[in-house]
């Protein structure tokens, strides 16, 4: 007998192993998480590396060059103008001064005096000044108009180079979205490498390890599994290879699972097959084409499970037998001389009820091949 009693215990002991199951998957699934999220940031390619091998350098030089020029260029303009402004004010405080002393002078000379030295020589100083900001204004006005001839000049070539530019971008792209769809490849492959083998392992140790005492683990290790490859299967499904191996690989997965349980229902476990023939023995059918048991005073009665209480036969007539019985349609023997004591038994189950002597049960019914 093999010992594949399913697990039991108390409830919370059960519970925990169900939420402690679940846990385990969980774990795995971050695992696995980790594992693609790694593979996921391999460097991709870059694309001012590939601007620099498939476009010209030059251009892009000159034009951050001329951007520079540009750049300084504004910022002088910014510059005189406001020096413009400090002598702007300045020439209004000058006119103001003069326009004062003007006045004064004007005054002075309609009273028939002389002006005083002092105020001459004010009014000479003021004239001095003001003419002296006139000429410094327009010299900044001559800086600035050579300025903005220069800041045309920079700025139409800076056009151009960018329009040369621009014209290799095409060429550029499109390399760019060839090294891309490589790189997408490498990535997707390098997750399969990772997740393959563990498929490969998850499905055997369901085969081999079902019904188990360490099935919650697989259960939950295949689950994690099975959602992760789904996850990538989704993520990299644009990828046109990648959908095809990837849908061979499920359906030879559940193919393979699904060829094991109909083993499973065709060839059952030990347990199952001693549990279905002890229910036939017990309702008088043979366990194997559950033809019924005619055998003493049952010979000419005629029953099905749910009507086998009803049946009139007399409390004394048990249903071993004292001479061997072959089922009339399959074949199979039912009782048979025990080879330790010689009396009649059961063929199909454990023990002799006469000697005790236990025996082998066959896995599978006679007939099937397992
Ligand atoms: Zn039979
Ligand atoms: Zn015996």
């Amino acid at each position: 007998m093999s010992n594949t009693q399913p697990l039991k215990g108390p409830w919370t002991h059960r519970l925990l192993v169900y939420f402690f199951s679940v846990l385990f998957g969980i774990l795995i699934y971050w695992l696995l998480g980790f594992f693609m999220r790694d593979i996921g940031t391999w460097p991709g390619p870059n694309y001012p590396a590939i601007e620099n091998r498939l476009g010209d350098p030059k251009l892009t030089q000159e034009a951050a060059t001329v951007q520079n020029q540009i750049d300084e260029i504004k910022r002088a303009t910014d510059s005189r103008q406001q020096q413009q402004k400090v002598v702007r004010d300045s020439t209004s405080n000058s006119e103001k001064t003069l326009n004062q002393l003007l006045e004064l002078q004007k005054l002075t000379l309609q009273q028939a005096k002389t002006p005083a030295v002092e105020a001459a020589q004010a009014l000479a100083e003021s004239q001095r000044l003001f003419l002296a900001n006139q000429t410094k204004y327009q010299e900044i006005n001559d800086q600035i108009t050579s300025l903005n001839e220069q800041l045309d000049t920079l700025e139409n070539r800076h056009r151009t180079l960018l329009k040369q530019i621009e014209a290799q971008r095409p060429a550029i792209e499109a390399e760019f979205g060839r090294l891309q769809t490589r790189h997408n490849f490498k990535v997707a492959a390098g997750k399969l490498a990772v997740l393959l083998p563990l498929l490969g392992l998850a499905v055997w140790l369901f085969l081999k390890q079902r019904g188990n005492l360490y099935s919650p683990l697989v259960y939950g290790f295949g689950l994690a599994l099975l959602v992760k490859v789904g996850q990538v299967m989704h993520e990299h499904f644009p990828t046109r290879y990648f959908k095809y191996i990837l849908i061979l690989i499920a359906i030879a997965v559940v193919t393979r699972i699904l060829v094991f349980l109909l083993r499973a229902m065709a060839f059952p476990k030990l347990d199952w097959l001693l549990k279905q023939y002890r229910e036939a023995y017990e309702h008088y059918f043979c366990p194997v084409c559950n033809y019924p048991i005619r055998l003493g005073p049952r010979q000419h009665l005629f029953w099905t499970r749910s009507s086998l209480k009803k049946l009139s036969v007399p409390a004394t007539a048990t249903l071993s037998s004292d001479e061997p019985y072959t089922c009339p349609v399959c074949a199979t023997a039912l009782f048979e001389a025990c080879p330790a004591c010689q009396r009649v038994r059961h063929s199909l189950l454990p023990a002799c009820t006469h000697c005790g002597d236990t025996r082998q049960i066959l896995q599978a019914p006679p007939g099937l091949k397992p």
